[in-house]
């Protein structure tokens, strides 16, 4: 389909990566389970040797996954975490130095902290909201930024342009945005700017908590050829299967995406005017402090939001298990909506005084709003209120 470049996204997630080749004209695209590939002589292979390098039905969701990101190229992981794993291998050497985002996805500050750190790479959090700290702590060594926008669970914004416009100050310094919390459909990272967009497709992408995954992509073709030897060296692609299913979810995620944005829009605004709510983080807020920055920069306002309650942690927590249909479960993006406490999951590891400060209070609850009608998460809502509060 590289050939109908006009396609909008909704058509190419679809048809992307129809296959007219196989011998039965399956309408999926096959799963292509296999280790190696027959040489048809000594050395000739229809471009696959090994499935640690490339397999068809990987490279199939990469051509569904470069469509939304609108790269020509893109490159699938077995987790998210593996992507930025190979990305950072990929890019940076000992004595280099990275900037992140303070507020940002916990496994990322583990392989920063624990990993990465350990082969002489240096790294900074820093308020990436924050455009002159982010100008101010850059040095002569920082290679990357790697940013996370909105920002896990405050959904605190990230102006995207500005930090690729300090980045492309200085050479040699990259901007990549971690953008699995909204996709490419509603933030085009790589269109504002960025030079890498990198996606946990464990989330929305595949969308129904069927498999772990991740990708990149860039317009760096030099990068891809890199990124692609060092996947090759350490073993990180996907699965066949994994990918074939992740496949099947991204055909649907305009339209989940449409659903999520709608269902967030319509709870934030109830929980917002209920008298036992304090206060509700949802950029589509007019009470959202950078409501202007993510018209500015993104299509929809996403399906996330957090929220806390006029009450103390442990009535909000006995809140949280009062819900019989929003399911408290880490993870995000899915069809299930599925509710967290930051505080006591993805936030533990943080200092109370540093969570005290990035406005993730023991209280705080986030809730990824999924596709079930949200009549219903509202009566879900209610009855929790009903049984712990009385009203
Ligand atoms: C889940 C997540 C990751 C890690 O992805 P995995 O697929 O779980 O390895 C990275 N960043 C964000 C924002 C995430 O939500």
């Amino acid at each position: 389909m590289s050939d109908r470049p006009d396609f909008q996204p909704s058509t190419l997630v679809i048809h992307s990566n129809r296959s007219y080749e196989s011998q039965s004209n399956s309408i999926l695209f096959p799963i292509h389970q296999t280790a190696t590939y027959i040489h048809e002589s000594v050395g000739v292979t229809k471009g696959y040797g090994y499935s640690r390098g490339a397999n068809p039905t990987v490279n199939a969701l990469e051509q569904s996954i470069a469509a939304i990101e609108g790269s020509n190229s893109a490159l699938c992981f077995r987790s998210g975490m593996a992507a930025i794993s190979t990305l950072c291998l990929a890019m940076l050497r000992a004595g280099d130095h990275v900037l992140l985002s303070e507020v940002i996805y916990g496994g990322t500050t583990r392989l920063f902290e624990q990993v990465l750190g350990n082969f002489g790479i240096d790294y900074t959090f820093v308020d990436t909201a924050d455009l002159p700290a982010v100008a101010a702590a850059i040095r002569p060594q920082t290679r990357l930024i790697f940013a996370e926008t909105p920002a896990n669970p405050t959904l605190r914004l990230s102006d995207v342009k500005g930090l690729a416009d300090i980045a492309h100050a200085h050479e040699n310094l990259k901007l990549a945005v971690d953008n699995t919390f909204l996709t490419p459909l509603i933030q085009n990272c790589l269109a504002l700017g960025a030079d890498i967009s990198m996606l946990s497709t464990t989330k929305y992408i595949d969308g129904h908590n069927a498999t772990i995954g991740g990708s990149l992509a860039t317009h760096d073709e030099k990068l891809v050829e890199r990124l692609r030897l060092v996947r090759k060296s350490i073993g990180t692609i996907q699965a066949p299967f994994d990918a074939w299913l992740t496949i099947q979810g991204v055909k649907t995620l305009p339209a989940r995406l449409a659903m999520h944005c709608a269902h967030a829009g319509e709870i934030a605004l109830w929980l917002e005017q209920h008298p036992r709510v304090a206060h509700v983080n949802y950029p589509g807020l007019d009470s959202f402090p950078q409501k202007a920055l993510a018209v500015k920069q993104q299509s929809a306002f996403g399906g996330m939001l957090s929220f806390e309650l006029n009450a103390t942690t442990a009535e909000s927590l006995l809140f949280m298990k009062a819900l019989k249909l929003c399911t408290c479960a880490e993870s995000l993006g899915s069809v299930e909506t599925l509710i967290t406490n930051p505080a006591t999951a993805s936030h533990c590891d943080l200092t109370p005084e540093l969570r005290a400060r990035l406005g993730v209070s023991d209280r705080l609850i986030r809730l990824s709003v999924g596709l079930e009608s949200p009549k219903d998460l509202i009566a879900d809502f209610e009855n929790a209120f009903e049984a712990i509060f009385g009203n």
